[in-house]
């Protein structure tokens, strides 16, 4: 049986918010990095989100604005507040945490925070410029992913990468950024005929699904390397809950040249790109005006 290495995504996410910090002392003379969060309502899964949002921006010496309203906020209420973001200059990053109430569309939320502070990178027109290879903000999941994957492959030109999952939040950006690092891309759902025939061919395969431990060891190429965006909470078994990924950890083990745990692989790179993504909108607001 073959070893798969462990991608320790929170050992590297550490790594990478203290250059964060590092790079947001050298901007000192330039202003600080602000990043706004909004939370409405109190969803318990949201409010330990936007907490740990909150203090690791902190720490990474950067502002941190919370705006916590209540459930029944109107959508023209919320949407002012964005537009008061949009034109505060200490708010270099806006983030809205979903889900929203029923009453407010998420995507007319999202259409109104200004492209260049919009560190989700869930904006329209983010989105355009990444497919169409225009420098954009990226959704900070698949951004993580595509850093884990060049720290173990430096090159990926020409290997096969699978996607599971169609998401505009992950399946479909991570496809674009593998594209960018000229994978051949397969785009599987829930739709998709010989979902366990496409895995096996890939490379590189990023399970983006829900679906607890869907993704079974004999779906994976030996010596794959394989990213597990998945956080589904079952059964422990012991009267309390735990955390799995999409794909069924132990039967890749052995397989899989390379796989990303869960909990502790790509969920801490999340909240370091949500901190590099205000860096670079700061540095395109600030810099690019001087
Ligand atoms: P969505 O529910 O928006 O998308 C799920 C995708 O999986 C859809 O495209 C769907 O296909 C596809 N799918 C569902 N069932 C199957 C199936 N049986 N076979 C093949 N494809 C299937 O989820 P997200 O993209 O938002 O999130 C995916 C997972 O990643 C979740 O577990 C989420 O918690 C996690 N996540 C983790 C983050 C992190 O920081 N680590 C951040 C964001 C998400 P179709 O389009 O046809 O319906």
């Amino acid at each position: 049986m073959a070893e798969t290495k462990i991608i320790d995504g929170k050992a590297f996410a550490e790594n990478l918010c203290g250059q964060i910090a590092a790079e947001v002392g050298a901007l000192k003379p330039h202003g600080i990095p602000g990043l706004a969060v909004v939370l409405v309502g109190e969803d318990p899964a949201s409010a330990v989100y936007v907490r740990n949002k909150a203090r690791q921006t902190i720490a990474a010496g950067m502002n941190s604005f919370e705006h916590r309203l209540p459930a029944s906020l109107s959508e023209d209420n919320l949407i002012a507040l964005i537009g008061q973001l949009n034109r505060d200059h200490s708010v270099h990053g806006i983030l809205v945490q979903l889900p929203l109430p029923p009453q407010i569309s998420a995507d007319k939320v999202l259409a109104a925070i200004d492209p260049t502070k919009d560190v989700d990178g869930f904006h329209v027109v983010n989105a355009g410029r990444l497919a169409t290879g225009l420098p954009a903000l990226v959704p900070c999941t698949p951004l993580g992913c595509t850093m884990l994957l060049k720290s173990i492959i430096p090159n990926m030109r020409g290997l096969k990468a699978v996607v599971i999952g169609r998401s505009n939040i992950v399946g479909k950006p991570m496809a674009q950024l593998l594209l960018q690092q000229d994978c051949t891309v397969v785009m599987a759902h829930s739709r998709t005929r010989n979902i366990a025939e496409e895995c096996r061919q890939a490379d590189i395969l990023i399970a983006a699904v829900g679906r607890p431990q869907m993704i079974r060891g004999n779906w994976i190429k030996p010596g794959a390397a394989v990213i597990d965006v998945g956080i589904n909470r079952v059964d422990g078994g012991n009267g309390k809950s735990k955390l799995v990924g999409d794909v069924a950890f132990d039967e890749a083990l052995g397989i899989a040249g390379y796989i990303t745990p869960v909990p502790g692989g790509v969920g801490p790179m999340t909240i370091a790109c949500l901190l590099q993504n205000t860096v670079t909108a700061f540095k395109a607001q600030r810099l690019t005006q001087a």
